[in-house]
């Protein structure tokens, strides 16, 4: 079992924490704010005797600014030779890259392993993960994503796993588009929003995003539409993946204008209301009342 500090305690962090020390390694978490520190037993500030210590450092910090600085302040000061450092957080592919070479030039083993499952997936250890680094590292790291997730794929070199992440994430970002404007539509030519739903279920329209994100009240009891588009997936989280999309997009040269769409339609929406399901986006297409 290994000794692991685990950096970022939040929403996600503090359950796959947990699941690790449920599965018997021995895990400091580590958070800057107090709150989330009561919430996880025997959490501290960031230290650098603890990853002084640590034979893996786990990161789980919302955006690419934070883990850099953990990095620059605290990882490749103290960490100690050979330790393998994953980060689970989602940033831009970029950065990632860069991270990573900086780590393995201070004799560090890096990997980029964000996330796919949300809170629900953290919660319950069915994680899928998305792996950029050496093969060998992977490997290594193998017991411990194991441990808080069901399925990891291999990407390639440092990267490659938020390269990923974000190609995905674009894919689910307009493909929730398409959904809401597809019941919009159907909304707005009467038809019976139930029967539109099970046709679509059942037909080539048929998506993850629909099944779980339907955007009408009602129609799916467990979907937030049906909960006040209580998230979820929060829309500042998906306008945020989507910028990641578009950035990954202007560094290669590949223009993805729907992905567009969906980042600046998804950002502006996240001004008023970023703490809703993504798919509250809805009520502005058909100019619901907001919830
Ligand atoms: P969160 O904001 O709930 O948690 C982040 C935690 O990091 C907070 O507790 C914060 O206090 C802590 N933190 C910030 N700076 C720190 C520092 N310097 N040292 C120590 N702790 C610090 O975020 P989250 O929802 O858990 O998401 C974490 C990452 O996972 C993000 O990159 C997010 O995009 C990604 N993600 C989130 C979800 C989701 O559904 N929430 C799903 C997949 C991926």
């Amino acid at each position: 079992m290994a000794r692991i500090a685990f950096i970022g305690l939040g929403t996600m962090g503090r359950p796959m924490a947990q699941v690790l020390r449920d599965a018997g390694h021995d895990v400091t978490g580590m958070d800057i704010s107090p709150e989330m520190r009561e919430a996880f037993v025997g959490a501290i500030a960031p230290s650098s005797d603890t990853i002084a210590a640590a034979e893996v450092i786990i990161t789980m910090l919302p955006e690419a600014d934070h883990v850099a600085r953990v990095h620059e302040t605290l990882i490749r000061a103290a960490a100690k030779p050979g330790a393998l450092v994953i980060d689970c957080s989602t940033i831009d592919v970029n950065t990632a890259h860069a991270l990573a070479l900086e780590a393995m030039s201070h004799g560090l083993a890096m990997l980029d392993a964000p996330v796919s499952g949300g809170p629900a997936g953290a919660e319950a250890g069915t994680l899928s993960f998305m792996v950029g680094g050496d093969a060998a590292n992977v490997e290594r790291a193998q017991p411990i994503l194991l441990a808080m997730g069901s399925k990891i794929t291999h990407f390639g070199g440092p990267g490659t796993g938020q390269a990923a992440k974000a190609s995905h994430n674009m894919i689910c970002g307009i493909t929730a588009m398409a959904v809401m404007e597809g019941f919009a539509l159907a909304d707005a030519l009467d038809l019976d929003l139930d029967k539109f739903y099970a046709l679509c279920a059942g037909a080539a329209a048929q998506s993850w995003t629909l099944e779980n994100r339907c955007p009408i009240p009602g129609v799916v009891p467990d979907a937030p539409s049906s909960n006040n588009f209580d998230p979820g997936f929060a829309v500042r989280l998906m306008a945020k993946d989507l910028q990641l999309a578009q950035a990954a997009a202007k560094s290669s040269g590949q223009p993805t204008p729907f992905g567009a769409e969906a980042a600046k339609a998804f950002t502006k929406f996240a001004e008023t209301r970023g703490d809703r399901d993504f798919s509250a986006f809805y009520t502005t297409l058909r100019a619901l009342p907001e919830h």
